[in-house]
């Protein structure tokens, strides 16, 4: 199982990240990534990006030494009820957006129909396309309904390597029912590194241990390579689907 991509990582405009775009690239490069994805902290996170980092990742180059770069972020799921931290205005600047929960700025709750509904409220919102690190068992959820409603609305739901790691601990029982579910109702993952430093990127060791314990197809993996992501993207509207496009027929599906 080959994943040629990686769409979580965090850059030097967080101070608890250690990386640059630059660090990223040439370890994409070294690691034979087709594509990676800059998801920096939303501004709602205490050590998020400034929204004008997000805003002018224009002037970077979409493509270097054949390894093309996208433009995300990883929103903060808002409390009590759900919807995310991104005005309207910032989002034709994003090629995607990862929905997460973070304690700083959603306390943890047992409350599992609580977490739940803020949950499925994020992702009919419209505005994300991933459902970050849902492992974590500080946020009780009922997985199937999540699962379900994301489906409903072609939102994946995010296989985090660093939650098998160092973050979030306790997660992984938590991860595993999530894919053995995901598998169950026919719906799909994105698999990531959550980097907060390049020598992580492209590190999906455990989640693919995982993976094959539980015969979880990589068909359904949608950012196992460039293409897939890419077709993924265009289907939410997102126009750096057809900015890549010529780039992408190199590869393929
Ligand atoms: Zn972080
Ligand atoms: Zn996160």
């Amino acid at each position: 199982m080959k994943i040629l991509t990686d769409i979580h990582m965090h850059t030097v405009a967080s101070n608890h990240a250690y990386s640059t775009v630059h660090d990223y690239w040439s370890f994409s490069i070294d690691r034979g990534l087709q594509l990676f994805g800059l998801s920096d902290h939303a501004p709602d996170m205490p050590d998020g990006a400034h929204a004008w980092h997000f805003g002018n990742r224009k002037v970077l180059p979409r493509i270097y030494k054949n390894v093309a770069m996208l433009r995300g972020i990883e929103a903060n799921i808002q409390p009590p009820g759900g919807g995310i931290d991104i005005p309207h205005n910032m989002l034709p600047y994003l090629d995607y957006v990862i929905a997460s929960l973070h304690e700083p700025v959603f306390p943890p709750s047992s409350d599992r129909k609580a977490n739940t509904t803020a949950v499925i409220n994020t992702i009919s919102s419209g505005k994300c396309q991933v459902l970050g690190h849902l492992g974590n068992p500080n946020y009780p959820i009922f997985y199937e309904e999540v699962v379900r409603a994301a489906k409903d609305n072609n939102v994946v739901i995010e296989i985090n390597n660093s939650s098998f790691t160092h973050s979030r601990p306790g997660s992984k029982p938590n991860c595993v029912k999530l894919m053995e579910l995901t598998e169950k109702l026919n719906w799909k993952v994105s698999f990531s590194s959550d980097s907060h430093s390049a020598f992580t990127v492209g590190e999906f060791a455990t989640s693919i241990e995982v993976a094959k314990s539980i015969g979880f197809p990589e068909s359904k993996i949608v950012n196992a390579t460039a293409k897939r992501f890419l077709s993924f993207l265009a289907e939410h509207g997102k126009p750096v689907a057809s900015e890549l496009n010529e780039w992408s027929k190199q590869f393929s599906e």
